[in-house]
């Protein structure tokens, strides 16, 4: 069992840098929680706060309901896999393994079983007697989470563990970390910067913008119902295409405004807004490339120029702008169509997102 829980946990190094604020989270015992966000927004700290590698100025983090604050890493219980492997160059991969057991005084037979098992895990057994030097990027990988197995700990954490490795072998281990959680049945946090990687790794992703956090749901909550523009933006590529739009009032009911032209939207968008009281106000306006629809010419659609045209195998990628405002669209690679092409395209109104223009927040 390990469930951990931050309450109001915040990190301020020397001269004033505050790494993380008011963090609030619990994390289910075996749940894949993965923490993304861009460079310096505070992920590592996060996680190095767990793992009891920093203090942690305010705030009280919790194991299983202890109070783990004033605990030193070595009584936690928790496994650390770390971005550049960390691994001692002059051991073998068994020692490698073997090292932090035989360091608990664990039985020799005891450690010799644990780390067989581990390696039969991870499919390293030829590997055993090689020093890290005579290893792949993706071995040496493996030998690290290795390491970490062997100890059978309460807690996996995981500082980027895959971003030395070409992206062919990510996306493989990318498979295998989800493999080993479902095998280990323990608790994994996750750290990158890698969207697709949050994506396909969590139940849950914590999503952290300057030390605050931005978002925090599964996966699919996230891409479809965005906290926030910078959210919104921040995971799916290409990204989300943004507008400054108004939100409007006639006839008593909520319209969009782009460049004037009225557009409707769902029922359903109507009945939040109207809810939550929302007053018409300048927006901006989001609308995902997939959800653009190549169609003739009617009263709701808008014609553009075609500007760049990117063909990726099934897909295309047509650029263009709308009203000045840069536009990418996912179309089907099977169209036929050319640079300078004029062409009409219309919002699938479902898939609307409103943001409020001066916080950026989901209105809806
Ligand atoms: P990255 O993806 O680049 O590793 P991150 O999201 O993990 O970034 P952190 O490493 O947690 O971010 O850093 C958060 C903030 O704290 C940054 O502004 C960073 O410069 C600062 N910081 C990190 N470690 C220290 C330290 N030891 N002393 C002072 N400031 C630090």
């Amino acid at each position: 069992m390990a469930s951990i829980t931050f309450k109001e946990i915040c990190k301020v190094y020397d001269k004033d840098v505050v790494a993380v604020k008011d963090f609030n989270l619990e994390i289910q015992d075996k749940e894949f929680m993965v923490l993304v966000g861009p460079s310096g927004c505070g992920k590592t700290t996060t996680l190095r706060m767990v793992a009891g590698l920093e203090e942690i100025t305010s705030g009280e983090l919790y194991i299983d309901d202890i109070l783990v604050n004033d605990l030193l890493p070595k009584e936690r219980d928790i496994a650390m896999v770390f971005q550049n492997y960390a691994l001692y160059p002059h051991m073998t991969v068994y020692d490698n393994m073997a090292f932090g057991l035989k360091i608990r005084k664990m039985e020799k037979s005891e450690i010799n079983e644990k780390v067989l098992n581990a390696a039969k895990i991870l499919d390293i057994e030829e590997l055993l007697q090689r020093k890290p030097r005579a290893l792949s990027g993706g071995q040496r990988q493996r030998v690290a989470i290795g390491r970490a197995i062997v100890r059978s700990p309460k807690v996996f954490l995981m500082d980027e563990p895959l971003s030395n490795l070409d992206a062919k072998l990510r996306n493989e281990m990318r498979t295998e970390i989800i493999k080993l959680h479902k095998r280990l049945q323990t608790t994994f946090i996750y750290v990158t910067h890698d969207q697709t990687e949050a994506m396909t790794l969590g139940d849950r992703v914590v999503i952290m913008k300057d030390g605050l956090v931005q978002q925090i749901a599964s996966p699919q909550e996230i891409y479809d119902k965005p906290a926030n523009e910078f959210v919104a933006t921040f995971i799916g590529t290409p990204q989300m295409n943004l507008f400054d739009a108004e939100l409007i009032m006639e006839d008593d009911e909520y319209k969009i405004s782009l460049n004037g032209k009225r557009m409707d939207m769902p029922n359903k968008y109507k009945e939040t807004l109207r809810y939550k009281s929302i007053k018409p106000q300048n927006i901006r306006l989001g609308i995902r490339p997939e959800n653009i629809i190549i169609t003739e010419k009617t009263p709701e659609s808008f014609e553009i120029n075609i500007d760049v045209s990117e063909l990726m195998g099934h897909e295309m990628l047509i650029h263009s702008k709308l009203y000045n405002n840069p536009i990418i669209i996912k179309a089907s690679s099977r169209l036929n169509i050319e640079v300078d092409d004029k062409i009409n395209i219309s919002f699938v109104t479902d898939e609307l997102h409103l943001f409020e223009k001066e916080t950026g927040k989901n209105l809806l």
